[in-house]
């Protein structure tokens, strides 16, 4: 029904992989450097670093960049 991506054997909740692009230290686009479950409960995710596959690294959110404060 028209899903291009790979189904998710990590879960039973029919997830799909979703492809992740990045952009490398020179600006070019790396595409599909990372796969990411659809499902957030799953989290599996496998990426490309440097030639070495990573699977299911921790998946951190960009809101955990939170400034220090002195008190
Ligand atoms: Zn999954």
């Amino acid at each position: 029904m028209g899903s291009e991506f790979p189904i998710c054997k990590a879960c039973d909740n029919n997830g799909n992989l979703l492809p992740l692009s990045d952009f490398g230290s020179q600006g070019a686009p790396i595409h599909y450097k990372a796969w990411v479950c659809s499902v957030p409960s799953c989290g599996y995710n496998i990426k490309i670093r440097n030639g070495d596959v990573y699977i299911n690294e921790p998946i951190s959110s960009g809101d955990s960049h939170v400034p220090r404060t002195r008190g």
